[in-house]
């Protein structure tokens, strides 16, 4: 434990202390290393003018990370971009690549599935992690990017509500953002009630990346604790499932405060399930992320989905293959029970939802191009992930960074699968 941590000891364990004493500059990095080095202290610099996150790292995770090994570390490249290790983004990157604004009926409000909605309840986070996939509006603006931000909760909560009432098909919602770990406890009342009020409405998830990076929260801010667990009771009571989603990427995310943060959400009936990202040099090596499952199986967490990593620009070098994210899932399945075994998906860029990630049409691994359908979101459609440029032969990378050979690249892909669509 560094310095730090051991002079704050008691308050290390409270969130608030945690929220107070994030750091959102470089030079409060200074603090944490034991040589300033005035290169990487540049480099960081650099990554975050390329970044669409702003920095907001809890002196928590800070104290996860190896400073010795700094740009080796798993923790650390999740959250402080470092300028030299970026890689051009691939030229299908698109900001909001998923396409969640044209699937909003109502600002922050995504209704893509049929019987399932997305609330995006806030834009805030107790940290910001660089692969987030709606870097288009979480956070705050960056030296590079504007957010586009909802108009602020109070203002479309009754719209929102009204919206729900009137679609009765839909029967799930996931409370997003941003992290639910920012909401006062009275708005998390709201939500959850207001939710509640819905007859049709069997599902709510709040979806969370707190667990894993402020894990004191559930311990030491007993109000927000208590609003939980009172929509979660309220829920069981009429038959509705509430849960909380988490989002642990590593095995040493799961720590003391974690066991006593989880073990206490368990105790009190909470429902966990977790949601990883795939990334190189965090994640991608079959043996950590079997460490992560059965970390996270002890802790009642059922690891649900590892999603392969969403084209977010600076993050190229952190992607990776379909075959890679193949050959992991390979590897991990059959490790313990199947229902606590991830499910290895793509949300595909475009709007087509999540597949899973064998579920290709066709896949060229010479061109890095998969093609997948979403028979139940988007009838008739194809939808595209791009393998990592790093990923494929210099050839292909050449390839891609001509317009006309990439769009001819794109259309044979398609063409591929539509051909295999037409021979079933
Ligand atoms: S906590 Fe979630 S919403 Fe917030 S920055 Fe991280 S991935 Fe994005």
């Amino acid at each position: 434990m560094s310095r730090i941590a051991h002079e704050m000891n008691e308050k290390f364990a409270d969130a608030s202390w945690q929220e107070r004493h994030a750091v959102t500059r470089v030079d409060q990095l200074r603090e944490w290393m034991d040589d300033t080095d005035s290169t990487l202290m540049r480099d960081i610099e650099l990554g975050l003018a390329r970044a669409p996150m702003a920095m907001r790292i809890t002196p928590y995770v800070l104290n996860l990370i190896d400073w010795s090994n700094f740009l080796q570390d798993p923790i650390r490249k999740q959250f402080i971009p470092v300028g030299s290790e970026m890689l051009p983004s691939h030229p299908l990157l698109q900001m909001d690549s998923l396409h969640e604004q044209e699937s909003s009926p109502i600002d922050g409000f995504v209704h893509r599935y049929q019987d399932k909605a997305l609330l995006l309840a806030t834009d805030r986070c107790p940290v910001y992690c660089r692969y987030c996939t709606r870097s288009y509006s979480v956070g705050l603006d960056t030296q590079s990017f504007f957010k586009k931000r909802a108009p602020p909760f109070q203002s479309r909560w009754n719209t929102i509500l009204a919206y729900l009432r009137a679609t009765p098909v839909i029967a799930d919602v996931v409370v997003s953002g941003g992290d639910c770990f920012r909401l006062k406890p009275s708005r998390l009342l709201t939500i959850g009630k207001g939710l509640l009020s819905v007859p049709s409405i069997r599902r709510v998830r709040f979806a969370t990346k707190g667990l894993a990076v402020l894990p004191m929260k559930v311990t030491s801010d007993h109000e927000w604790t208590d609003a939980l667990v009172s929509i979660s009771n309220a829920g069981r009571d009429q038959g509705v499932e509430i849960s909380f989603h988490t989002h642990f990427n590593h095995p040493l995310e799961v720590t003391d405060y974690t066991i006593a943060a989880a073990d206490l959400l368990f105790k009190r009936g909470i429902r966990m399930r977790n949601q990883s990202v795939l990334m190189a040099g965090v994640n991608d090596d079959p043996e950590v992320l079997k460490q992560l499952v059965k970390k996270l199986s002890d802790l009642h967490i059922q690891p649900y989905y590892v999603y392969s990593c969403d084209l977010v620009d600076g993050l190229e070098h952190m992607r990776c293959s379909i075959r890679l994210a193949c050959q992991i899932e390979k590897a991990l399945r059959g490790i313990t029970a199947g229902y606590n075994t991830p499910l290895f998906v793509v949300d595909t860029p475009g709007g087509g939802g999540k597949r899973d990630v064998h579920s290709f049409e066709h896949y060229d691994n010479q061109t890095g191009v998969a093609v997948y359908q979403a028979p139940a979101v988007r009838p008739g459609q194809l939808f595209t992930y791009p393998d990592p440029l790093q990923s494929l032969s210099p050839e292909a990378q050449a390839a891609w960074l001509d317009p006309q050979r990439a769009n001819r690249m794109l259309s044979d892909a398609i063409e591929a699968a539509r051909a295999k669509l037409m021979a079933v």
